[in-house]
C-alpha cells in the first residue's frame, strides 16, 4: 500500500525526505508542486531528477480528482463537480461565487454516518474517509477547470468533517501553508453535526476558522428524531461546548437551522430556541430545507420563515436567511450525494 504523499503536512513531508536520506531543501520543492501547483503526477515536477521521481512513485501515490460530471446553474453561475477519486469512488464539491471571490463547499468524506434524516450526503451509508490530500484535489481540480482563484472553503459537502478529525486538521495545515494554496484561516469555515469531544480537540488548537454548528431544533426531542448524534451528544451538552468555544478562541460560533414545516418551524419552536441561545454571542443561519426526493420533508412558508427570524431578532438572536444557490442542479445544502461505484 503506498502514502498519498499530498496527504502529508511539511513537518510529516520532512521527516519523509529525512528518512530517504535527501538533502532537506526536496521537501519544500516537493510540497510546492503539490500544494501550490497541484501536480496530479511526479513527472510533473521538473526539478526533481528522473531518479528521484521514480523513487517517490515507488513508495507514494498522489491523490487526485478527476472530473468525472460538471453541472452548471442557469440560475445563479453555481457550479456542481462529480468527481471521481483514484479508488474509483465518488464526491460531490460545489463552487460559490460571491462578491469578494470563490467559494468552493468541500466533502470531507465518501458517504455519511451520522443519519440526519433530511439530508441526502447519508442515504447511500458511509464508505470511508477522505485523506487530506483529496480533500484538498477538490480544490485544485476546480481552480484548474474554471482558471479562477478560490479564496474560501467551506467544509460542508459530504460528511461530517470532525468524524474525519486528523485529515481535517492535515488538509486545515497545507490549504493554509505559505507554500501551498495559501488561504488564510479567517476564510474557512468548518460545520459539524456537533461531535463535542472534538469540539473540545478543535478548540485546543485555537485556530481562527469559523466554527458553525448544525442545530436544526431548539430542544433534545426534536433534535434526536432528525439527528441521531444528538443521543450521544444532547443539545445542552453541545451548546455548553458552543460557549467555552467561543470564549477559549474569541471566534463566535454560528448556527446552521433548517427550517422543515411542522417539524421545527413553529412559533413556540423559535421562542425556545431564542432562549437556549440567550446571552451567547451567536449568529443563526435559517435555511429553508432543501428538496431531497427520498425524505419528503417539506419547505416551510416565506412567512413562516421570516415569522421565526423575527422571533428570534425580538429576543436578541441574530438571525439570517440563507440565499439558496444552484437549486436547479441539486447543489444547495444537504443534496450532496455519495453514489454508488460504477461496476
Ligand atoms: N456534516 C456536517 C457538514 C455538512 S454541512 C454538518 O452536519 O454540519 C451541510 C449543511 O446542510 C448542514 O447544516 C446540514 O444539516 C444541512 N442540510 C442537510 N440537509 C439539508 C436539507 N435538505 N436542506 C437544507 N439544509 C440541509
Amino acid at each position: 500500500m503506498k502514502t498519498d504523499i499530498k496527504a502529508l503536512t511539511i513537518e510529516e513531508l520532512n521527516t519523509a525526505v529525512k528518512e530517504l536520506s535527501l538533502p532537506s531543501f526536496r521537501a519544500k520543492q516537493i510540497y510546492k508542486w503539490l500544494h501550490e501547483t497541484g501536480c496530479t503526477s511526479f513527472d510533473e515536477m521538473t526539478n526533481l531528477s528522473k531518479d528521484l521521481r521514480n523513487k517517490l512513485s515507488d513508495i507514494f501515490y498522489i491523490s487526485c480528482c478527476e472530473i468525472e460530471d460538471k453541472y452548471v446553474s442557469q440560475l445563479d453561475d453555481t457550479v456542481k463537480y462529480l468527481f471521481r477519486l483514484t479508488d474509483g469512488e465518488y464526491i460531490e464539491s460545489v463552487i460559490m461565487k460571491y462578491k469578494y471571490g470563490y467559494t468552493i463547499c468541500v466533502s470531507s468524506q465518501v458517504g455519511c454516518k451520522m443519519g440526519c434524516t433530511f439530508c441526502a450526503s447519508t442515504l447511500a451509508g458511509f464508505k470511508r474517509n477522505l485523506t487530506a490530500g483529496e480533500i484538498e484535489s477538490q480544490i485544485h481540480a476546480a481552480q484548474k477547470d474554471l482558471g479562477v482563484r478560490i479564496s474560501h472553503i467551506v467544509m460542508m459537502g459530504i460528511g461530517e468533517p470532525l468524524d474525519n478529525y486528523s485529515n481535517v486538521l492535515a488538509f486545515l495545515s497545507n490549504v493554509n501553508n505559505e507554500n501551498g494554496l495559501n488561504i488564510g484561516m479567517r476564510n474557512i469555515t468548518i460545520s459539524t453535526c456537533g461531535i463535542v469531544d472534538r469540539i473540545y480537540d478543535l478548540m485546543e488548537r485555537d485556530l481562527q476558522l469559523t466554527l458553525t454548528i448544525s442545530l436544526h431544533a431548539p430542544n433534545d426531542e426534536i433534535r434526536s428524531k432528525t439527528m441521531p448524534v444528538n443521543n450521544k451528544y444532547p443539545i445542552d451538552t453541545l451548546l455548553k461546548a458552543c460557549r467555552e468555544y467561543g470564549e477559549k478562541t474569541g471566534r463566535r460560533v454560528s448556527f446552521e437551522y433548517t427550517l422543515i414545516k411542522n417539524v421545527n418551524d413553529s412559533e413556540s419552536n423559535a421562542l425556545e430556541l431564542a432562549s437556549k441561545l440567550k446571552g451567547s454571542l451567536c449568529h443563526i443561519n435559517l435555511i429553508p430545507v432543501n428538496d431531497v426526493e427520498e425524505r419528503g420533508n417539506v419547505r416551510s412558508s416565506r412567512e413562516d420563515i421570516i415569522k421565526f427570524q423575527n422571533i428570534l431578532k425580538r429576543n436578541g438572536i441574530n438571525a439570517t436567511i440563507r440565499r439558496t444557490l444552484g437549486a436547479d442542479i441539486n447543489a444547495s445544502c444537504g443534496q450532496l450525494r455519495h453514489l454508488k461505484k460504477k461496476g
